[in-house]
């Protein structure tokens, strides 16, 4: 599975439940799409999980986590459920995490894809441009930054991540 297919399911899935616009409330499509999060008092190192029952799908989320990264927690295990049909069980560690590398057993090419997944519905390229275009051309790169983040409700290092990898990181230079 292509990024470029990866981002119209993330579009696709937010214009179904009338979802797209900044910034987007995940908490709200997880319901819509018929799973229940739950905040949970988890270890550290642990962003996050899904479980797939019959009925019963549950997003957890690190209670204690800052409100940018349980974003996109839920965004990653949403983007678990929609591709990952098959796997009944993802526990996600935080990358900074040395638990992250020992024990997530993870298929990386799986995690890659829910964390393009992630960036793709959390940050979707038209609402970066629509929202780039309001501010002035000339603010440095990382006030635009600073407020792109703010207006999605995501980490800086998250959004300067998705500038890169849509080609605006030169945006207004
Ligand atoms: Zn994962």
């Amino acid at each position: 599975m292509t990024s470029t297919m990866i981002e119209s399911k993330s579009i696709e899935l937010l214009n179904e439940f009338g979802l797209f616009k900044a910034p987007v409330n995940v908490v709200k499509l997880a319901e819509k799409i018929g799973i229940t999060i739950e905040e949970q008092d988890l270890d550290d190192g642990v962003s996050g999980f899904l479980v797939r029952k019959d009925g019963a799908d549950i997003i957890g989320v690190n209670k204690y986590h800052p409100e940018v990264r349980k974003r996109f927690t839920i965004s990653h295990e949403i983007g678990h459920f929609k591709l990952h049909v098959e796997v009944p069980l993802f526990v996600d560690y935080y990358k900074g995490s040395k638990l992250n590398r020992k024990n997530a057993g993870g298929n990386y090419r799986l995690e890659k894809q829910a964390n393009t997944f992630a960036a793709c519905l959390l940050m979707p390229k038209r609402l970066i441009l629509d929202e780039l275009a309001k501010l002035d051309e000339e603010l440095e790169y990382e006030l635009k930054l600073y407020s792109l983040s703010k207006k999605f409700i995501v980490s800086k290092e998250a959004m300067d991540y998705r500038l890169k990898a849509l080609g605006l990181y030169d945006y207004g230079f």
